[in-house]
C-alpha cells in the first residue's frame, strides 16, 4: 500500500493514466475522454426529449437565426459603421483581412488569429503598427460582437425550448449580461459556452440545458470568432482614422520603436578561435561568407549538438572548442 501523501496519484504515479492504449504518453485523460463525454451528454439529453425530431428542427432553426444575425452584423452593420467614421470603402478595407478570417474560421480562436491579422492590417491595410499594437490585442480579449450575439439568442432559444415566457425587462437583463460575459470570454474555442452560464443564470434559465446546445457549438463558433476577429480589425481602422493627425505615418519620421539593427560589413568582424583574435578567414577551413552573413542576421547555421548523457569532463572538453565572431563589440559563440 502507497503511504498517504507520497505524491503519488489515484492511477498509481505521478503524470501516469491508466487508460495506457488509448493516450499517448503525456496526454491528459480529461483530453481523451471529453468528446466520449460530449456524446453521453448530448444522447442523455435527446433521451429525456418527447419528440427529438421537433427539438433538432428548433435546433436547426436556432442555428440559422445564430448564422443570420452574424451576417447582418459582420456584412452590414459593422461594415456601415467603418463607412460613416472614416468615409473609406469597407469593401477594400474587408478585402485586406480575408486571410484572418479565414484562419479564424479555422481556428475557432481570436487569439490564434491575432498574428495574422496583425499582418494583414499592416501590410494590406497599410494601418499605423503603434495604432495596430494597442487596439488589436484589447479589441481581441474583450470586442467580442459574434459572442455577445450568440449568447442572446441561445438564451432566448433556452427560455422558448422551456416554455419560459420572457418579458422586456428580461430580454433587456439578458442583452447585458451577454455583452459583459462576451468581455470575459477568452479567445479560444468554445469559451462562450462557459460564460453562457452567468446569462442564463442572471433570469433563472436552467445552466444544463446548456447542453442541448453543444451539438451545433462547434459550427457556430467558427461563424462567431469571424466576426469577432472582423470587429477588432475594423475598430482598429477606425481609430486609425480618428488619430490619423496624432499619429505620423512610420517611414515619414523616426519610427517610436527601432526595429532595425546597425549593418555592419564582414571586414568590420574579427574572428576568433578559442579566444585567440585572428584576421577573418576567406579561405578553406574558415567560416565562409555565407556563414558570417548568417550570423550577422543572428542565426547559428549549426547548433553544437550536445549529449546530455555524456560526462562532464567531455562535455567540458567541447565547451573549450569553440570559435566566436566579434562584430563591433558583441560577441557571437559558434
Ligand atoms: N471562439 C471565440 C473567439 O475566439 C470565443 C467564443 O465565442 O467562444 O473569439
Amino acid at each position: 500500500m502507497k503511504p498517504e501523501g507520497s505524491g503519488e496519484g489515484l492511477y498509481g504515479g505521478v503524470g501516469q493514466n491508466p487508460c495506457c492504449s488509448v493516450c499517448k504518453p503525456g496526454q491528459d485523460l480529461q483530453e481523451t475522454y471529453f468528446p466520449f463525454g460530449i456524446v453521453f451528454l448530448v444522447a442523455g439529453k435527446i433521451l429525456e426529449m418527447d419528440d427529438p425530431s421537433a427539438m433538432g428542427k428548433k435546433l436547426g432553426f436556432y442555428a440559422i437565426t445564430v448564422v443570420m444575425g452574424l451576417v447582418l452584423h459582420g456584412l452590414f452593420i459593422l461594415p456601415a459603421m467603418y463607412f460613416f467614421i472614416t468615409k473609406k470603402s469597407p469593401i477594400v478595407y474587408i478585402r485586406g483581412i480575408l486571410q484572418a478570417l479565414l484562419i479564424s474560421l479555422a481556428t475557432s480562436s481570436s487569439s490564434a488569429t491575432l498574428p495574422i491579422t496583425f499582418k494583414c492590417l499592416l501590410e494590406n491595410n497599410h494601418i499605423d503598427r503603434r495604432i495596430i499594437r494597442f487596439v488589436l490585442p484589447v479589441g481581441a480579449t474583450i470586442n467580442m460582437d459574434g459572442t455577445a450575439l450568440y449568447e442572446a439568442v441561445a438564451a432566448i432559444f433556452i427560455a422558448q425550448v422551456n416554455n419560459y415566457e420572457l418579458d422586456f425587462g428580461q430580454i433587456i437583463t439578458i442583452s447585458i449580461t451577454a455583452t459583459a460575459a462576451s468581455i470575459g470570454a477568452a479567445g479560444i474555442p468554445q469559451a462562450g459556452l462557459v460564460t453562457m452560464v452567468i446569462v442564463l443564470t442572471s433570469v433563472g434559465l436552467p445552466t444544463d440545458d446548456i447542453t442541448l446546445i453543444i451539438a451545433v457549438d462547434w459550427a457556430l463558433d467558427r461563424f462567431r470568432t469571424m466576426v469577432n476577429v472582423m470587429g477588432d480589425a475594423l475598430a482598429t481602422g477606425i481609430m486609425a482614422h480618428i488619430c490619423r493627425k496624432d499619429f505620423i505615418k512610420e517611414g515619414e519620421q523616426v519610427p517610436l520603436i527601432c526595429e532595425t539593427k546597425p549593418m555592419i560589413s564582414i571586414q568590420q568582424m574579427t574572428y576568433q578561435k578559442n579566444g585567440v583574435h585572428q584576421p577573418t578567414p576567406c579561405g578553406p577551413g574558415g567560416p565562409d561568407v555565407a556563414r558570417l552573413m548568417q550570423l550577422e542576421e543572428g542565426v547559428r547555421p549549426e547548433q553544437r549538438k550536445r549529449n546530455p548523457h555524456a560526462p562532464q569532463h567531455q562535455r567540458e572538453h567541447k565547451d573549450k572548442d569553440h570559435c566566436s565572431i566579434d562584430m563591433n563589440g558583441l560577441e557571437t559563440n559558434v
